[in-house]
């Protein structure tokens, strides 16, 4: 996903700052002992009781308490328990049932889990909640239009709802669904609305297609060569077919009048309730900007953002466009700081350095293939931002202890990422800023072993990766890669045998939310057409449901700087909890993708439940077992 351009502005003034707890001495070691090889070995069941607060005199009765379950506490043993309790937000105990009732009180809650698997609270360390929610409210939804006049009946039936001249979006399309397999075109557009322009977003927010309308307004013709880092997709006599690709679409894009305040506070609301009922606490909301922090800022003012959101701040193509973004990223607690006790982080900067394997923009060392054996001649994709550009952007963020999460696709683009933090690591090793690469989809055997580097040395050159990519948009995905490199593409049992740790995430809209898919994506790498096979990826890098639970869990909370609070079960920790119909652990891992998600717990506080009504905001009460 794609954001092509940050609008900049100061105001609003700035909340109490609230620093994360003290870091837990006991927790930091767990924490750091999270080492990958203890990942996908076998859980140590009967986890031990634990309680906090080992101090004189009885302890406060707990608030709440789930019993009866099974819990997997993703700690550093990976062990099982049956029962928490919780006070304050936070665990203060961790063990059988018999063990957690004696922690009841005559006003503590009750969760008879009956037999069914708590997990921490599911983390996605790359999803852009704000675009995607306005999407779904407020775009024409084409992900699961299965044909080109499937797509054109949904935008025909928007035209019908606006105004003359009034701008219709849409949203989601994938060639490789559509049963034509081909793109969208102005052509197919016009035919079904000549005066309001129309812009629809391919999935993967890195290009789109405009009609013929949007393309006169943004002074698009055939005579308008493709501007620095971008693609007009042309017709063989030359003429714009209406795709735009990378920074070509932004003279649509820029036209287009932007969301209210009060419809971006709505949009982030609608990701929120999506990501309570799928068991998801948290989530890296990368490529913001003013705007979007201020209804961030706004939602946890009215006490709505029940959710930990950690945010990246889009910092454009060049230094004056960074320095801005640092201004304001200086003007923000740095994590593990955070407003709102844990809830608001103004995590760093997010770069692009390459486009996209939908569009074939992503940077390659050899040619991009098309349907999966041709062979796209000539085009090896390029750099979205100069490449010695992005390295001084690096440096200034790096310089000024801030955290950077850089977009990189291609071979090309990985390699100069990872070379670009181990040379500003060289300069200053300044420690745990945890610079990302975002997507990380194939990297170079230098690559891996570079960030293996970073990792171990300074706590940096984490990939953030989205396995259901190998799903959702795999099928154009594999066409574009190709026979041979497909195989390497999320190459997750390679990080696993280098030792290295990653974050999962979905890259939502561009693939479903819910993380669930993505526990299923690391282990089975199937697409979701099997236009190439089911298996064009291979199961070589495939990795168990140990290594892909901890990903998104106390890994991917390490890439919002909450890996001390969140992404385990362990007393001291905030009750950040999903409860599930299945057990993850035991199900045949072709059923992951079909966890339902029972009970979201956040903070102590239940966002949702799947047995009852949402009981947000009602605080403890007795009863409901
Ligand atoms: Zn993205």
């Amino acid at each position: 996903m794609s954001v092509t351009h940050a609008r900049v502005n100061h105001a609003s003034p700035k909340l109490p700052i609230v620093p994360l707890i003290a870091l837990l001495a006991l927790h930091t070691a767990a924490a750091l002992g999270m080492a990958p090889t203890a990942a996908g070995q076998t859980p140590a069941t009967g986890g031990q009781a634990s309680a906090a607060g080992a101090g004189p005199g009885p302890a406060p009765p707990a608030e709440l308490v789930l019993i009866h379950g099974k819990v997997l506490t993703v700690d550093a043993a990976d062990s099982t328990a049956q029962a928490l309790a919780i006070r304050d937000g936070k665990i203060v105990a961790i063990g059988t049932s018999e063990e957690i009732l004696r922690l009841v009180g005559p006003a503590t809650r009750r969760i008879d889990l009956n037999g069914r698997t708590a997990t921490p609270g599911l983390i996605d360390s790359h999803a852009h909640i704000a675009d995607g929610g306005l999407d779904e409210l407020y775009d024409v939804g084409l992900s699961d239009a299965p044909s080109v006049a499937e797509a054109l009946r949904r935008v025909a039936a928007g035209i019908a709802l606006r105004k003359p001249g009034e701008w219709l979006q849409g949203a989601g399309w994938d060639e490789g669904k559509l049963a034509e397999r081909r793109y969208l075109t102005a052509a197919d557009l016009d035919a079904v609305s000549r005066e309001n322009p129309v812009w629809l977003l391919h999935t993967t927010g890195h290009y789109g297609v405009a009609n013929s309308a949007a393309l006169r307004l943004a002074h698009i013709t055939a005579q308008t060569p493709d501007p620095p880092a971008g693609t007009i997709d042309r017709g063989a006599d030359g003429a714009p077919t209406g795709v735009l690709k990378e920074s070509a679409m932004n003279a649509v894009v820029d036209l287009i009048p932007p969301p209210t305040p009060e419809q971006r506070r709505a949009g982030i609301l609608k990701s929120i309730d999506l990501l309570h009922r799928e068991g998801m606490t948290a989530v890296k909301d990368p490529s913001i900007d003013r705007p979007v922090w201020d209804a961030y800022r706004a939602l946890l003012s009215e006490g709505k953002l029940t959710e930990r959101v950690c945010v990246l701040w889009y910092a454009g193509t060049t230094m004056k466009s960074a320095r801005a973004v640092l201004e304001e990223i200086e003007a923000q607690p740095k994590p593990p700081q955070s407003l709102g006790d844990g809830r608001l982080l103004s995590c760093g900067a997010k770069i692009y350095m390459d486009g996209s394997g939908g569009a074939r923009t992503a940077w390659l060392y050899q040619p991009w293939n098309k349907n999966f054996n041709e062979l796209d001649a000539g085009n090896s994709g390029y750099p979205a931002v100069d490449p010695a550009l992005y390295r001084e952007q690096v440096r200034l963020f790096h310089q000024a202890g801030v955290h950077v999460g850089t977009h990189a696709i291609g071979d090309r683009a990985i390699d100069w990422v990872v070379d670009t933090y181990a040379q500003v690591l060289a300069e200053t090793p300044t420690l745990s800023l945890r610079h990302s690469i975002i997507h990380a989809n194939i990297p170079s055997d230098h690559a891996i072993e570079t960030m293996a580097m970073l990792q171990k040395k300074y706590d940096a050159g984490y990939p953030e990766v989205q396995a259901p990519f190998m799903w959702w948009i795999g099928d154009t995905y594999a066409g574009n890669f190709g026979r041979e490199r497909a195989l390497r593409l999320v190459p997750l049992k390679t990080f696993l045998d280098k030792g290295l740790l990653w974050g999962g995430g979905s890259d939502y809209p561009v693939t479903p939310l819910a993380a669930r898919y993505g526990l299923w994506a690391s282990i089975e790498r199937e697409t979701l057409k099997g236009t190439y096979g089911a298996h064009p990826f291979g199961t070589a890098e495939a990795v168990d449901i140990h290594a892909a639970l901890r990903s998104y869990t106390i890994w991917a909370a390490r890439q919002l700087f909450l890996e001390n609070r969140t992404g385990s079960l362990e007393v001291g920790k905030d009750a950040d909890i999903a409860v599930w119909d299945k057990d993850p652990y035991e199900i045949p891992s072709r059923e992951l993708r079909n966890l339902r998600c029972r009970i979201t717990i956040m903070n102590g506080e239940v966002v949702y439940n799947a047995d009852g009504k949402s009981e947000r905001g009602k605080g403890t009460h007795h009863g409901q077992t």
